[in-house]
This record gives C-alpha cells, sequence and structure tokens, in this order.
C-alpha cells in the first residue's frame, strides 16, 4: 500500500470512521464493496477534504477499511494473548527536532518518551498502554521490528502506522505467528501525521 500521496483525515467527522467500520464488517460479503466506497467518498466529500483525485481517495479508503477487515478477523486470537506490545511511529511526536525530550536508544531500539508534552500523540498513547501492561515502542521504522521480537517473545502486537509500514509489519509478524491489531495513520506524509487515539484505545 505505498502512497504516492499525501493526506489528512484528521479533521473528517468521526461518523466517517464508523461508516468505515461498518463496510470492514460487510467487505466480504458486500457484492457492491467498490459502490459502498465512492458513496461514503461522496457523502463525507472526502476529495474536497482532502485535495486526493477519485482513485487515490478509493485506494486510501479501501486500505483502511482493510485494516478494519483484518482486525476484525484476527481479533478473537489477539484477545487470547498475554504478552503484548504497542508499536508507536515516531512520525507522529509532536515534534521531529531537538523539542522532542525523547531519546532514541539503539540497544532496544526505541525512543524513550521523557514526556515533555502532555498533548503529545505519542505520549498520550505510551501512557495509556503501560497502564494496560503494554510495553511501548516507540519506531523509526519496520526495520527495528525483528531486533524487538527475537528480544522479547510477545504473543501480541499493537501497530500504529501508514498503510506502507502496516504491510512491513505484517508480513515479519505472520512469519513469527505473532497476533496483530493495527491502527493506520489518519494524517501520513512522515513527520506531524496523526493517528486516532480513541481507535487506539479500543483496540488496547
Ligand atoms: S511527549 Fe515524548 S514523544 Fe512526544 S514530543 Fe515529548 S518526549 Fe517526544
Ligand atoms: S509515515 Fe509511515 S513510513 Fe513515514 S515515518 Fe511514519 S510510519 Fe514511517
Amino acid at each position: 500500500m505505498p502512497y504516492r500521496f499525501t493526506f489528512d483525515l484528521s479533521r473528517i467527522p468521526r461518523f466517517f470512521f464508523i461508516e468505515l467500520a461498518a463496510a470492514a464488517c460487510e467487505k466480504d460479503m458486500h457484492r457492491k464493496f467498490g459502490k459502498t466506497v465512492q458513496d461514503i467518498i461522496k457523502k463525507f466529500r472526502i476529495q474536497e477534504a482532502t485535495g486526493l483525485n477519485l482513485s487515490e481517495a478509493v485506494t486510501l479508503l479501501e486500505d483502511l477499511i482493510d485494516v478494519q477487515a483484518r482486525n476484525l478477523v484476527e481479533r478473537e486470537r489477539f484477545i487470547q494473548t498475554k504478552k503484548r506490545a504497542l508499536l508507536l511511529p515516531h512520525c507522529s511526536r509532536k515534534f521531529m527536532d531537538n523539542r522532542c525530550k525523547a531519546f532514541f536508544d539503539p540497544q532496544i531500539p526505541s525512543y524513550i518518551c521523557a514526556h515533555c508534552s502532555p498533548d503529545c500523540r505519542v505520549g498520550k498513547a505510551e501512557v495509556l498502554a503501560k497502564k494496560k501492561g503494554y510495553d511501548v515502542y516507540i519506531l523509526p521504522g519496520g526495520s527495528c521490528i525483528p531486533k524487538i521480537l527475537n528480544a522479547n517473545h510477545y504473543q501480541g502486537i499493537i501497530g500504529v502506522a501508514c498503510g506502507e509500514e502496516i504491510k512491513t509489519g505484517r508480513e515479519i509478524l505472520k512469519a513469527k505467528g505473532i497476533s496483530s491489531q493495527t491502527v493506520p495513520l489518519i494524517k501520513n506524509g512522515c513527520a506531524d501525521t496523526a493517528f486516532n487515539i480513541e481507535n487506539l484505545s479500543k483496540i488496547l
């Protein structure tokens, strides 16, 4: 799912994501899936809101629905897992420069959040996940995942990332038989990106 376009769905009404979830539930049995996607694009004026052309908007929505559908299929198995970790993308930090006080430890490898900004999504997600017993990693890229998995024996992983990284991570986890859930970015671009913290909270 590599994108040649950037997008920002962070200001789209919440109901849009509820419709995506409904479409994910029906994905495999719905003969008019393509029409459903186009209807959602029209209804929420996604092209006007994002500047994407129709084909890009269709690609993006199909991928978002695909992520939700895969989460649903895997959910029961994931719930059974005991030892879990959350992988967060470094690009969703509030700052990408030295205003972010996180320290990168190459031995793990992960950034260690210093909680410098109460409104940083990554900082908030870290607190939320740790309260629920997850180990948390803030990664500069998917290439860090094998080292983390080899050093730990996780049964379940939640990954927050863009479509491209979700795809890479999913292959790595599948090869190791690890159950996963994913949270896609709703704003991409490798800096100042965004994910839905409420969506993450539900999956946690
Ligand atoms: S809260 Fe953590 S991740 Fe966010 S900017 Fe501060 S140190 Fe960096
Ligand atoms: S947008 Fe994707 S590829 Fe870029 S830094 Fe974030 S997770 Fe990595």
